[in-house]
């Protein structure tokens, strides 16, 4: 088979680089290890992910902070998009955010969001917090209220972006890519078990397994796996959903109310443990995230737990690009990776930024 423009990982990069790559007029072919099931991708970080859609700390880089508020200004016209061009649902909801603020480094830096931007950010006091929502534990030093927060359903945004690409011309090729195929510096595309798939750029998009292909791309693309687990809670009968529950966050850990079933579940997480590729759930992390959970939201202790899922996310070394060119290949050879525990937050941005640079 050959392409213009080969993409090799179904997850949220490859799948967004994929729709907006085809949009934009090219012959595009998605790789990925496995094949949908019922049309729902699967096997990926990005369909493990919680679904929080979060401003960065104000300390990241600019060019970060800028790709992070373009991409979450956009998010809601990207859900609608999906949804009017497959008829399937994103779940996108504007939940709004409590920071917890307990340290004085998380004052100074609640404060600093604040005077920077006054319009997103406020700070409520114990006692107002207490009164809007009274199930939650307000710490006495209050809470940072930010309302640009938002929530997706990572499995449901998967599948209607695999029925978008597909709408929108994508190929898909399901199996491992093994190698790379060169042609002296030029990457001329990728070997499978059965099949050789040539192509004039091609660009992984593989999350925490890029750097396994190859080891030139291992060099310049370091990514590492940073475990995340993740509990969903249901409701128990009779209690009412939780519409109006903000998310509830303190430190990396997310207290989030399920839109997609009605908000009649709660999802908890997301640890982050760097146990190489191990992705085995415990019990421990578990009972540490329901501890942790439940200092912020008592109620939880009542929810009936139903299920535990974990991930791998890409990580890499601040500072290093998230999509480049591999040198001495000619730009033939692209990574999209490294998108470490935003890269749901990243997507709208990503998929601009994947057209400029290989289309
Ligand atoms: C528990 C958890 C919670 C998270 N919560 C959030 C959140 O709330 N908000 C947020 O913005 N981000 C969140 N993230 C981070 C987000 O999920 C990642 O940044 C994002 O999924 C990375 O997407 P990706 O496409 O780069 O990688 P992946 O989603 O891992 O996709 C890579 C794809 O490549 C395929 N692949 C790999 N090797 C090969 C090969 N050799 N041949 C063919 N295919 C291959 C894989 O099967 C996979 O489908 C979370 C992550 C985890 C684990």
């Amino acid at each position: 088979m050959k392409t213009d423009i080969l993409i090799v990982g179904g997850g949220i990069v490859g799948l967004m680089g994929a729709w907006r790559l085809a949009q934009a007029g090219r012959q595009v072919c998605v790789v990925e290890q496995y094949a949908p099931v019922h049309g729902q991708p699967y096997g990926s970080a990005s369909v493990a992910a919680l679904g929080a859609l979060v401003p960065y700390p104000p300390h990241r880089t600019e060019e970060a902070a800028n790709a992070q508020r373009e991409s979450l200004a956009t998010w809601p016209q990207v859900a609608q998009e999906l949804e009017a061009a497959t008829g399937l649902p994103t779940y996108y909801h504007n939940s709004g955010r409590w920071q917890w603020v307990h340290t004085p480094a998380q004052a100074e830096s609640a404060a600093h969001a604040v005077q920077a931007n006054s319009q997103q950010f406020s700070m409520l006091n114990q006692a107002v917090a207490q009164q809007q929502q009274p199930s939650v534990n307000v710490p006495t030093e209050g809470v940072l209220h930010c309302t640009a927060t938002a929530t997706v359903s990572p499995p449901h945004v998967l599948a209607a972006l695999y029925q978008a690409c597909m709408q929108a011309g994508v190929k898909f090729a399901f199996g491992k890519a093994e190698q790379l195929l060169r042609d002296a510096e030029h990457v001329t595309g990728v070997q499978l078990a059965t099949q050789k798939i040539y192509a004039a750029k091609t660009v992984l998009a593989m999350g925490w397994q890029t750097p396994l292909l190859d080891g030139a791309v291992a060099q310049v693309t370091p990514v590492t796996p940073v475990l995340g687990q993740v509990v969903r809670y249901l409701l128990p009968e009779g209690m009412a959903p939780l519409t109006d529950l903000p998310m509830l966050r303190c430190g990396s850990m997310y207290v989030v109310a399920e839109a997609a079933t009605g908000f009649r579940s709660v999802l908890v997480g997301a640890t982050k443990e760097n146990r190489g590729h191990d992705a085995r759930p415990t019990q421990k992390s578990m009972q540490q995230l329901h501890n942790k959970a439940c200092d912020l939201w008592p109620v939880l202790d009542e929810l009936i737990p139903n299920y535990t899922w974990v991930g791998l996310r890409p990580k890499v070394p601040r500072g290093q690009a998230l999509l480049q060119a591999v040198p001495q290949t000619h730009n033939t050879l692209y990574t999209a990776t490294g998108h470490g525990g935003i890269g749901l937050c990243l997507a709208p941005h990503t998929g601009r930024a994947l057209v400029r640079m290989v289309g």
